[in-house]
């Protein structure tokens, strides 16, 4: 295909909506961890598509699996079944908790089937009155106007007219908030088993322990929103595991589909039931392309060697992070879990995350933020050490020139 108008950023301004403001570096190809934009300049991409490509790029049982599929069949919609979707079920509900699967095509998505269930389920069995949301400042659900109501932060969910009721926030980590206003009247307690968008803020085992107890006590649903941390990005294929506290509604997208738009929300049967036949569905929902291509992510993920990787990859990042602070004294403190990794900038920089991001971006590695002061690490679960040797130097030539 020929066009007759340059492809480039200023095209963006003339024709996308401006709800975002991308780089003017634009990717035309990746491979593993490493990315080349038009101009054929070379990325080691620490971002993973914001924790998505937990694969890197064109990984071949990906590239494979969405190919063998595109030759096979692409959409069915719902009044069908296919396979593709009934296998990834069959192994999302044999490697968790859950024992059934909704599919929908984005972590919103997938929240909002799940908000809706907690609310179905209160009314069937509770009756009218069972209402009550709680989520916490500074989490993130997703955009749609209930997920982003339940969301923890204003700027994302003021401005459009009035909001679904009856959502309550805390902060998080502070359990005797939660206790003060949770009754009998709450329906479901949303929560990250670790925040992301929030800045990578994990849970006391005391707090995520007493969260349970809490929904426990006044029959309310606990839902962890798992689509940033789960798919193997903490070391455990669903951060649940690595807390050993079991929700009893999950979410996951993001690396669920390696790249391909997927979101799932899995739940108990007794729960499930009350998501009956009309009640909720979606067009592209458990498309076949979609589940072939999550299929393959989530066998190439579930696996010890890419799990442990995780966990190994991890430690080689934090080690890095912390060479280079020894030398700039930039960041007060690294955090996270497995490989979803913050360096948070000390007093002086305050505001500059995105400055790192810019200046990194320079010397040729892709990061990406959380909030003003944080600098965030989604790399791919599987990248080479070498690929994180030569991306930690390149982002140390940055916060060298920013340190200055
Ligand atoms: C990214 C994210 C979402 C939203 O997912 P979309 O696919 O953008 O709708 C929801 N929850 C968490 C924790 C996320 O990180």
């Amino acid at each position: 295909m020929t066009n007759h108008f340059p492809v480039d950023r200023k095209l963006f301004d003339d024709v996308m909506v401006p709800n975002y403001a991308p780089s003017a570096v634009i990717p035309v190809r990746g491979k593993g961890s490493r990315v080349w934009d038009q101009q054929d300049r070379e990325f080691i991409d620490f971002a993973g598509g914001i924790a998505v490509n937990c694969l890197g790029h064109c990984h071949p049982a990906l590239v494979g699996a969405l190919k063998d599929q595109a030759d096979k069949i692409w959409h069915l919609s719902n009044v069908m079944t296919n396979e593709p979707a009934l296998r990834l079920a069959k192994k999302i509900v044999d490697h968790t908790f859950a024992d059934k699967v909704y599919f929908a095509n984005s972590g919103a998505e997938a929240n909002e089937a799940a908000l809706k269930l907690a609310r179905r389920w209160a009314l069937d069995v509770h009756g009218a009155g069972k209402t009550q949301i709680i989520a916490f400042n500074q989490g993130f659900h997703g955009r749609t106007f209930f997920t982003v109501t339940v969301g923890g932060q204003k700027a994302y969910s003021d401005g459009f007219g009035p909001k679904p009721g009856d959502i309550d926030h805390v902060d998080y980590n502070d359990l005797e908030a939660l206790k003060a206003i949770m009754s009998d009247k709450t329906c479901a307690v949303m929560i990250e088993p670790l925040q992301g968008e929030g800045g990578l803020v994990s849970p006391t085992q005391e707090f995520i322990e007493g969260v349970r107890e809490l929904c426990d006590q006044h029959n309310a649903l606990l839902i962890f929103d798992e689509v940033q941390t789960g798919v193997g990005r903490t070391g455990d294929l669903y951060a649940y595991m690595g807390v050993n506290v079991v929700p009893d509604i999950l979410t996951t997208a993001k690396a669920l589909g390696g790249g391909f738009p997927i979101g799932a929300m899995i739940t108990t049967t007794e729960l499930a039931k009350h998501l009956k036949i009309g009640t909720h569905g979606s067009t592209y929902g458990g498309n076949p392309l979609g589940c072939a291509v999550a299929e393959a992510a989530f066998d190439t993920v579930n696996t010890p060697e890419v799990l442990n990787g995780v966990k190994e990859k991890a430690k080689r990042y934090v080690a890095g992070l912390n060479a280079i602070n020894a030398k700039y004294n930039v960041f007060k403190e690294i955090r996270g879990k497995g490989l979803l990794i913050g360096a948070v900038l000390t007093e002086q920089y305050q505001g500059k995350a995105k400055d790192f991001l810019n200046a990194a971006l320079e010397e040729g590695v892709m990061t990406l933020v959380a909030g003003a002061n944080i600098i965030r690490f989604a790399p791919s679960l599987v990248i080479p050490d070498t690929d994180i040797d030569e991306g930690l130097a390149r982002f140390e030539k940055a916060v060298a020139k920013l340190a200055k």
